[in-house]
C-alpha cells in the first residue's frame, strides 16, 4: 500500500496528460506531484533493498562509548528541537569489542529515532553502556508513549509498524545486526511510561 498510493497518483496525473498537456497549471502540477511519489518510491525501495541485503559486518575492535557518544552528537539538534533531553550513562572503564561500526551505529540511531518518535512532548533519552561480568550492556530508554503489551510479539517483525508513515523496518535491522553481532535485544516497555531496549 506504501508504493501502490504514490503509483496510483502518478497514473492518474498520466492519465490527463494528453488532453491536459497545454495548461501551464497542471504542468507544474504534474512536475511536483510525479517528482514528490518518485522520490517516496525511491526511498521505499532503497529501505527494502537495504533490509534485504545480507548484512556483511567488516569487524574491526571499538570502543562501545565513542560510538554511542557519535550516536547521540547526530541526533542532538533534532531532540533539542523536540524538546528531548539526552542522559548519558557510561561506563568509566572503556568497552573494547569487536564490531562493525557502520552497523552498530545504525542499531543505536533506529533505537534513538523510535525513542524519540515515542516523546512528541519531549521527554528524556538515557543511553547507558555497561560492563556486567564479561557482557557489555547497553540499554536505551525513553520516557515516551510506551508499547502496548498486544504489540510487543510484532515489535521485531518485518513491517510492524503503528506509525502513520512507518515502514517498520527499523526494529527488524536492529534484530538483524545485533545478532549477527552474536548479541542478543530484549524490551521492556510500561504503557504511558516509556520503554528501555537492551542489548547483550
Ligand atoms: P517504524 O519506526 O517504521 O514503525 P520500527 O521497526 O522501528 O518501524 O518500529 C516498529 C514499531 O515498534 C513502531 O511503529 C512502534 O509502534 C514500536 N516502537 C519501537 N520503538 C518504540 C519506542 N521506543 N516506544 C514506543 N513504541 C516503539
Amino acid at each position: 500500500h506504501e508504493i501502490k498510493n504514490p503509483l496510483t497518483a502518478i497514473k492518474t496525473f498520466a492519465e490527463f496528460l494528453p488532453e491536459r498537456h497545454d495548461d501551464p497549471k497542471f504542468r507544474t502540477e504534474f512536475a511536483a506531484i510525479v517528482s514528490k511519489e518518485v522520490d517516496r518510491i525511491s526511498r521505499i525501495v532503497q529501505s527494502l533493498s537495504d533490509f534485504a541485503k545480507p548484512v556483511l559486518l567488516k569487524l574491526e575492535t571499538l570502543e562501545l562509548q565513542q560510538v554511542l557518544r557519535e550516536t547521540l552528537t547526530m541526533l542532538s539538534n533534532d531532540c533539542l528541537k523536540r524538546h528531548v533531553t539526552i542522559q548519558q550513562q557510561l561506563e568509566s572503564t572503556t568497552i573494547l569489542l569487536p564490531a562493525d561500526p557502520g552497523q552498530l551505529k545504525q542499531v543505536f540511531l533506529n533505537l534513538c529515532v523510535n525513542a524519540l518518535d515515542a516523546m512528541p512532548q519531549g521527554g528524556t533519552l538515557t543511553a547507558s553502556c555497561q560492563l556486567e561480568g564479561q557482557e557489555a550492556v547497553i540499554r536505551i530508554t525513553d520516557t515516551g508513549t510506551g508499547i502496548a503489551p498486544e504489540h510487543l510479539p510484532h515489535l521485531f517483525d518485518p513491517f510492524f509498524s503503528t506509525k502513520d508513515t512507518g515502514m517498520g523496518l527499523g526494529l527488524s535491522v536492529v534484530k538483524q545486526i545485533v545478532e549477527q553481532h552474536l548479541g542478543t535485544i530484549q524490551v521492556e516497555s510500561e504503557p504511558g511510561q516509556g520503554s528501555t531496549f537492551t542489548i547483550h
